[in-house]
């Protein structure tokens, strides 16, 4: 049986750029598929005031440097966008869009990819769908009984949506202080984190969290005790807009609270608040029920791996999700090095006879 392809890379995001760069390095036959319409992967829908928490420099996929912003230290969604639109231009790289996986599937020796465009019969496929298109809200008792408006972060997008409103942000990461920070001035803003928010020291960014992350993949590596990586720093970025906020004393965190009602939310002690809307900014969990029908889902619906090769099936990797598919690989600057490795791993398969 023929294969269409040697590879197909299932996403156009960065993971899938970042993978499409090694792979045409090494002069491999691979096709993208993407299923969104234009280049950006899940940074075209960030919301308006979302900045990186690195500069430029450091928020690079191999290859290219991101050039810096005129007058931002950090830049924008909008410039990684156009960051990324140069990146698969300039290397001309293989994308199809819009093609959405629908299923990757055993055909034999070869993986068949259903995509609403047909099939696509590969030698191995590198999964790179991202987490964006998958939301997660935790589950609280009164949910559904609640009349108000109900967002998550990735439907975020401008305090202007809830100006004079009673706001309740749940998270105490990066999104929920960005997110709360954006809205302390407009609104009457209730912040709420299930532990005291951890702020880093205003003198760490993104730089810093990376070179964590570096030596923990360097302990893990050889055979060191685990560093405990960027956990091991604290949690929030203070980028300038939360660190404004946070010394205008507008950020405050309040304790979860315990349920809905039908016009607000309760805490365990009994105290109310009506309120008009609660912004979840509680995470995403990777998207990957396009490789259902291949069964090799572990604990924690994770796929088990080592570095990015699924365990069960060497044919498939899986890149970019978080620290499991290796550490920092779901960032800009992190992607490059299991993109590399992956792309290197699947040469040498296919070379296999
Ligand atoms: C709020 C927030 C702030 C962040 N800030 C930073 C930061 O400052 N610096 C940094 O380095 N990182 C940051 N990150 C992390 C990371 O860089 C992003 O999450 C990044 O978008 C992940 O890239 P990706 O290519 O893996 O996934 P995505 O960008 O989500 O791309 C995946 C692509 O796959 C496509 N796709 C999905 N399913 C299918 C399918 N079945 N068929 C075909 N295509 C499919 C999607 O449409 C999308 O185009 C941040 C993340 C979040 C959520």
């Amino acid at each position: 049986m023929t294969p269409d392809t040697d590879i197909v890379v299932i996403g156009g995001g960065q993971s899938g750029l970042a993978a499409g760069y090694h792979l045409r390095r090494l002069g491999l036959d691979f096709v993208i598929l993407d299923a969104q319409p234009t280049p950006g992967g899940a940074w075209q829908h960030a919301w308006d005031s979302l900045h990186l928490f690195s500069p430029a420099a450091y928020s690079s996929l191999p290859g290219r440097l991101m050039p810096a912003q005129p007058g931002q230290t950090y830049p924008d969604a909008a410039h990684v966008v156009t960051y990324l639109t140069d990146y698969e231009q300039r290397y001309e790289l293989p994308i199809r869009r819009p093609v959405r996986v629908q299923g990757v599937h055993e055909h034999g020796q070869l993986l068949r990819v259903a995509t609403d465009e047909g099939p696509w019969l590969a030698r191995a496929v590198i999964s790179a769908t991202g987490t964006w298109s998958r939301p997660f809200l935790p589950a609280v008792p009164g949910r559904d009984r609640f009349t108000g408006a109900q967002l998550h972060t990735a439907e975020y997008r401008s305090p202007k949506d809830f100006a004079g409103q009673r706001v309740v942000v749940v998270g105490g990461g990066n999104s929920g202080a960005q997110i709360a920070a954006d809205l302390a001035y407009d609104t009457d803003l209730t912040w709420v984190t299930q532990r005291e928010p951890m702020f880093l020291s205003d003198d760490i960014d993104g730089r810093a969290l990376f070179d964590a992350a570096t030596a923990r993949r360097r302990a893990l590596d050889e055979g060191r005790t685990d560093t405990g990586g960027v956990a091991s720093l604290g949690d929030i970025v203070a980028v300038p807009p939360v660190r404004e906020a946070r010394d205008a004393g507008l950020l405050k965190a309040s304790p979860m609270f315990s349920r809905f009602t039908e016009t607000g939310v309760e805490w365990a002690d009994g105290q109310e608040a009506d309120v008009d809307a609660v912004i979840w900014c509680t995470g995403f969990r990777p998207v990957l029920s396009h490789l259902s029908p291949l069964g090799l889902r572990g604990s924690r619906g994770h796929i088990p791996t080592a570095g990015t090769r699924a365990d069960a099936d060497p044919r498939l990797h899986l890149l970019g999700y978080g620290d499991w598919t290796g550490p920092a690989s779901a960032t800009l600057i992190g992607v490059g090095r299991p993109a590399r490795e992956a792309a290197r791993d699947i040469a040498a398969l296919l070379q296999r006879p």
